[in-house]
C-alpha cells in the first residue's frame, strides 16, 4: 500500500512538473524515474536469474531420474537375460536326463526303462482298440560270448552297437528298438499283423548278416528272432514270456533264423 502511493505521488509530481515551467523540478524527476528503471531491471535480472538457476536445477533432476530409470531398465533386461539362460540351461539339463535316464549309453539305443513305459502304453491301447493289436520281437546276437572271447570285450562292444544300429535301419518311424540285456533288443511294432512280422524278421537277419564284423568270425555274425502278437486279455509278461519262448525255438533249430508263436 505504501509502495502504491509513493508511486500516485511521484507520478503527481511528473504531472505538475509538466504543467509547469521549471526545467531543474523536471531534471530531477527524469533522474529519479532513471534511478528507479535501474532498480527495477536489476531485480527483473536477479528474478530472471533465480529463475533459470531453478529450471536448470529441474532439468538437471530429471536428467538424473531419466538416467536411474534407464540404467534400472537396464539392470532389468540384464536379469531378465540371465534367467532366460538359466531356464534354458535347466532346461537342456533336464532333457539330457530324461534321455539319459531313458537310452543305453553303448548302443544309443532306448534302454529297458524306456521300452517298459512303452509297453505299458501298448497294452493300453490295444485294450482299448483291439484292432490296433502290436507284436513284440526278442532279437538275440549268436554266439556272443565266443566274440568277446576271441576278439576281447571292447571289440564285443564295438559289435553290439553295430547291430543296434544294423536293426534301427529297418524299423518304421513308430516302431521301438531297445536294448532289452546284454546281447538281446525287444522290439516293439504297433499295428503290425503276425505276416508282416515275417517280412520284418528276414529282413533284419539279412540285415545284420550284412553287418560289418570282426574278421575271421567263424560263424559270421547272426541273430536269432523270436516274435509273437499281444492278445488282448493277457498280461505283457505273457507276451514276453512267449517271444522268449520263440526266440530260444530259433536257437534251438540252429539259430540266425526267425520263429512265430
Ligand atoms: P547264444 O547264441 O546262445 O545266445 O550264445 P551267446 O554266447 O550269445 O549267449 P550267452 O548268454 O552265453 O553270452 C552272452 C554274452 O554277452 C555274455 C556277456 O559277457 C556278453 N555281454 C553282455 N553284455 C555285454 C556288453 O555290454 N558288452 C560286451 N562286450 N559283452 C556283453
Ligand atoms: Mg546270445
Ligand atoms: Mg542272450
Amino acid at each position: 500500500m505504501a509502495v502504491f502511493d509513493e508511486e500516485e505521488v511521484f507520478e503527481q509530481r511528473i504531472a505538475t512538473a509538466l504543467e509547469g515551467e521549471s526545467g531543474g523540478e523536471c531534471r530531477q524527476l527524469l533522474e529519479e524515474l532513471f534511478g528507479r528503471y535501474r532498480g527495477q531491471r536489476r531485480l527483473l535480472d536477479r528474478l530472471v536469474r533465480i529463475s533459470d538457476g531453478f529450471q536448470s536445477a529441474e532439468r538437471q533432476r530429471s536428467q538424473n531420474s531419466l538416467t536411474r530409470y534407464e540404467q534400472q531398465i537396464r539392470q532389468l533386461e540384464k536379469i531378465v537375460r540371465i534367467s532366460d539362460h538359466y531356464q534354458k540351461m535347466l532346461f537342456d539339463l533336464n532333457r539330457n536326463l530324461e534321455q539319459a535316464s531313458n537310452s543305453d549309453p553303448l548302443t544309443g539305443l532306448p534302454n529297458r526303462r524306456y521300452m517298459t513305459g512303452r509297453l505299458k502304453e501298448a497294452v493300453a491301447e490295444a485294450e482299448r482298440h483291439p484292432e490296433r493289436g502290436f507284436a513284440l520281437m526278442l532279437a538275440d546276437i549268436d554266439r556272443f560270448k565266443s566274440i568277446n572271447d576271441t576278439f576281447g570285450h571292447a571289440v564285443g562292444d564295438e559289435v553290439l552297437k553295430g547291430v543296434a544300429g544294423a536293426m534301427t535301419t529297418v524299423l518304421r518311424e513308430y516302431d521301438v528298438c531297445a536294448r532289452w540285456g546284454g546281447e538281446e533288443f525287444l522290439l516293439l511294432f504297433p499295428g503290425c499283423s503276425p505276416a508282416a512280422m515275417h517280412l520284418v524278421a528276414e529282413r533284419l537277419l539279412h540285415t545284420v548278416r550284412q553287418t560289418p564284423r570282426p574278421r575271421d568270425l567263424a560263424d559270421g555274425l547272426t541273430i536269432s528272432i523270436g516274435h509273437t502278437m499281444f492278445r488282448p486279455g493277457e498280461s505283457i509278461d505273457d507276451t514276453l514270456q512267449r517271444a522268449d519262448a520263440a526266440m530260444y525255438r530259433a536257437k534251438g533249430l540252429g539259430r540266425d533264423r526267425a520263429v512265430g508263436l
